[in-house]
């Protein structure tokens, strides 16, 4: 049996229908940029995660950043802490504000930012904190709120890979001055291309934004600063509406996938935490001899991955020498299992199987 490590297939046919619909509406209107899809798609988007909350489409998540980094005015001279784990894409806009990453460590079970680590690293340069929900497990929001709150600083969610997760029951997204989300077609809310969004309840905020992804203009032709062009396409935008109506849905079906593996899988794999805010957009566990277990999985047809095989500090890009104890340990043994939506039973079974029939063929030799 081949197990793929994600599809489309699920969302795609159960929403056939309607996703062409779009695109014939898009099609029949003939505006492709800055159309009506768009707007309706805030609206709803922020509607999802409550009333005032404002949506500003751009072109994918890494532009998200940029343009809230660059709304709160960070720029070189600036610190900013982010996590030592996470999607690279969580600290090039740093560099592209001309500002610096500073990372933190992880908390060894959610692998999420340390909030203690943060506290350490702040000094007078530091103006703002991303926190990556990574995995789709809310980070720490109550004590990071505070560290922010208390020195002042610029709260940013990085919620790429957490469209629906909620922290005590809120909506991620909603904790920080300003979010960044990513509609790349593998997350949780994907488009069928680039995508992204900024989320802020500070109308001023939205506002700089909206400026700044549109070439700095207020108005047509009015350029009132040097800005950049991330716009999200009507045709994304309509199918992200159709696909929004599902969210919920879809990730119900990830949690009970991981539902699955925590039942099944032996305690050589290490689970991931059972929130019930998290929506499981990569579904991690920890095991040793990691590297054997992944041939032995794709010797039998099974896709796995690893999020990630290194750490933004120490990519060739950063080089930065500086030790992270449990990131460092833990990108060691990290393991990503199929968990999309969709995904047969028969699929999950044969995972778990594989899993299981590895750990106990090495115990058999012991
Ligand atoms: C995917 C991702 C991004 C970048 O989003 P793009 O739309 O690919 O630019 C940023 N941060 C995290 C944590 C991600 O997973």
């Amino acid at each position: 049996m081949k197990v793929p490590f994600f599809n489309t297939d699920y969302p795609h046919q159960l929403l056939k229908d309607e996703i062409h619909g779009a695109f014939q509406r898009v099609m029949d209107r003939g505006v492709f940029i800055n159309g009506p899809e768009v707007g309706l798609f805030e609206q709803q988007f922020g509607a999802y995660h409550g009333q005032q909350v404002s949506a500003v489409c751009c072109g994918n998540g890494t532009q998200a950043l940029e343009l809230i980094l660059r709304a709160f005015a960070i720029g070189p001279g600036d610190e900013v802490i982010l996590p030592a784990l996470t999607c690279f894409a969580s600290a090039e806009p740093v560099v592209a504000v001309g500002a610096r990453p500073v990372f933190a460590d992880i908390l060894s079970g959610e692998k999420t930012i340390d909030p203690e680590a943060v506290k350490q690293k702040i000094t007078k340069a530091t103006k703002a904190i991303i926190v990556v929900h990574l995995y789709g497990l809310p980070a720490r929001m109550d004590e990071l709120k505070e560290i922010a709150q208390v020195n002042h600083l610029f709260l940013i969610e990085d919620c790429a890979q957490g469209h629906g997760a909620t922290f005590r029951g809120k909506p991620v997204g909603t904790f920080g001055h300003a979010a960044a989300y990513s509609f790349y077609p593998t997350k949780n809310l994907g488009s069928l291309g680039d995508g992204g969004a900024v989320l802020t309840t500070d109308e001023q905020i939205a506002n700089k934004v909206r400026i700044i992804r549109d070439h700095g203009q207020t108005a047509k032709d009015l350029h009132v600063l040097s800005g950049m062009n991330s716009r999200m396409d009507e045709l994304q935008a309509a199918v992200l509406s159709v696909k929004l109506s599902k969210l919920d849905v879809l990730n119900e079906m990830r949690k009970t996938v991981a539902g699955f593996y925590r039942n099944r899988l032996c305690a050589h794999a290490e689970k991931p935490p059972n929130e019930s805010g998290h929506v499981f957009h990569q579904y991690v566990v920890e095991v040793g001899d990691r590297e054997k277990l992944m041939e032995y999985l794709t010797s039998n047809g099974i896709h796995a991955a690893i999020h990630y095989p290194y750490l933004v500090p120490h990519t060739p890009a950063f080089s930065i020498n500086e030790r992270f104890p449990v990131a460092e340990r833990a990108i060691k043994r990290i393991l990503s299992l199929p968990v999309f939506p969709g995904i047969s039973k028969d699929m999950r079974s044969h995972v778990a199987e594989k899993i299981n029939a590895f750990y106990a063929i090495g115990e058999d030799n012991d």
